[in-house]
């Protein structure tokens, strides 16, 4: 019998259960990627990740010639593409691995009914995370988790599954099944370090798990440094498996760090699994569109731009703009400096991240975007993630090495004045060369009195009625 196997966000042929079982139990199988207008032209559009997805098919397809198949590309939505594709090799089983977004669930319920029409099934089998199903993973109390340390503890003991394989050899594609043209990599940032593709991703995941892992429990926060796996990418487009990524780290402190960042992951595909609306508003209720937010279009540009005078802002949104890449640390500060001390609704931010992150994923950016608005799971009160972004990039860029690579109008500014350049005398900017208000930003905003505001905003929140 002949199964479709239908890649989405699993570009890889290590680790990947669809793939197995299809060759496991089919004597034909027929790799097939659907290019689908909603997912290119709708709200989460991006070109940079376009660029890097279209990247990646190249290079799934040169790696299923080279075990004697192809991909089959089809420019339809799946509902419609995959019964014609079942229809002309007579498929009975289309396999693929289970997501959680609303977007993801909603299409394969109209897949799976367009498909059950004709008589073909969709089977979902696990592939896009560290533990195998996210959804029946649930508290004491029989609820889904909302706070992530318990969930951590849970999902250690969760069972793993076996890691497979990539096939050695697969069932040539009849000649005759029509493919459209895999797109052009066309749009990549101008200075992306990622080459797209499972070659390019089990290299870096082989790396960091044979030495990068090192010094990550101390290093993973310092801008400057590569200390972080960089595999965010990979593991979005699944060029690599969560899960084989979790098998490989050593048993090491370190590795233990990492694995817990892995499992954040895993928290917030729960959380959207459990809690779809998140997509869309606050999870807490008690601050559900009750927050009176700033919509000054000039701050947001100022923000989108690098150009607020804050320099660890600043850098932040440049490397973004550069490479589709951000490091943790000034994602979590441009996201406080937008959400906290401009007022600017989080939404704004999240919609700027997906449109330019190569790694932008729905799940982890609504997630991590509600985190630092404190209007999501595991709450805090909201000055407990306020960052001062000059304090900020004195501990996590102390010799400026991050910010002088992105904001290069401030490489000659002396030390002493590097997180606070507004505060330099008139000969030092002379000398450096970088004259407040002219070469760089004055700060667009102050912080201290930002954080009050902030704070006196989420009060008045609260008390007002929905
Ligand atoms: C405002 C904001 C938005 C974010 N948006 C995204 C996004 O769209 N896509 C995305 O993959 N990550 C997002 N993150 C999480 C995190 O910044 C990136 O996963 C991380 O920087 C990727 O770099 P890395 O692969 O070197 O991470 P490492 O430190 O090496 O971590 C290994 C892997 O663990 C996962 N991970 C690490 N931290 C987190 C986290 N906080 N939440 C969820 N997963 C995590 C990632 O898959 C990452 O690749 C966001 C964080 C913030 C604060």
């Amino acid at each position: 019998m002949t199964a479709l196997v239908w890649f989405r966000r699993d570009l890889r042929l290590h680790d990947n259960p669809a793939l197995s079982a299809a060759q496991a139990e089919h004597e034909q199988l027929i790799p097939v990627f659907c290019l689908d207008e909603r997912l290119l032209a709708g709200a989460h559009r991006s070109i940079p990740r376009t660029a890097f997805m279209h990247g990646c098919l190249r290079e799934l397809n040169d790696d299923l010639r080279a075990l004697g198949s192809r991909l089959i590309v089809r420019s339809a939505r799946p509902e419609v593409a995959l019964p014609q594709l079942a229809e002309e090799t007579g498929a009975d089983t289309v396999l693929a691995a289970a997501d959680v977004s609303p977007f993801a669930r909603r299409r394969d319920r109209a897949t799976a009914a367009a498909l059950d029409e004709r008589g073909v099934r969709l089977r979902l089998l696990p592939g896009c995370f560290a533990v195998d199903d996210l959804g029946p993973i649930m508290s004491g109390a029989g609820t889904p988790y909302t706070v992530f340390t318990p969930f951590y503890k849970r999902w250690l003991q969760a069972p793993r599954r076996t890691v497979y394989g990539a096939p050695r050899q697969l069932p040539v594609v009849p000649a005759e099944i029509e493919s459209a043209a895999l797109p052009e990599p066309l749009g990549a940032p101008p200075s992306s370090g990622f080459a797209p593709g499972e070659a390019a991703g089990r290299e870096r995941m082989l790396q960091f798990v044979e030495t990068g892992s090192q010094g990550y429990a101390q290093n993973h926060d310092l801008v400057a440094e590569h200390g972080t796996s960089g595999l965010s990418p990979y593991l979005h487009f699944g060029c690599v498996s969560a899960r084989e990524l979790e098998s490989l780290l050593p048993d090491t402190d370190d590795a233990a760090a990492a694995r817990r960042q892995l499992c954040w992951r895993d928290f917030y595909a729960h959380v959207l699994l459990h809690h779809p609306g998140n997509a869309h508003h606050e999870q807490q209720e008690r601050l559900r569109r009750r927050i009176k937010w700033n919509r000054s279009m000039s701050l947001f540009d100022a923000w989108r731009e690098g150009r607020t005078g804050y320099p660890l802002v600043d850098a932040g949104m440049r490397e973004l703009a550069a490479t589709g890449y951000m490091h943790n640390r000034s994602r979590l500060v441009v996201g406080s400096f937008l959400v906290k001390d401009m007022g600017i609704d989080w939404r704004w931010g999240e919609r700027w991240f997906m449109r330019m992150l190569l790694d932008g994923d729905e799940a982890n950016n609504n997630g991590n975007w509600q985190w630092i608005a404190s209007v999501g799971v595991d709450p805090q009160p909201p000055s407990r993630r306020m960052f001062n972004p000059t304090l900020q990039q004195r501990r996590f860029d102390p010799d400026g090495r991050y910010v002088r690579l992105h904001v290069p109008e401030l490489r000659n500014v002396p030390d002493e004045y590097l997180a606070e350049p507004w505060t330099m005398p008139d000969e030092i900017q002379r000398r450096s060369g970088c004259i407040i208000g002219k070469d760089y930003p004055a700060p667009v905003l102050d912080h201290a009195q930002a954080r009050l505001e902030a704070i006196a905003r989420y009060a008045e929140a609260v008390q007002r009625e929905a």
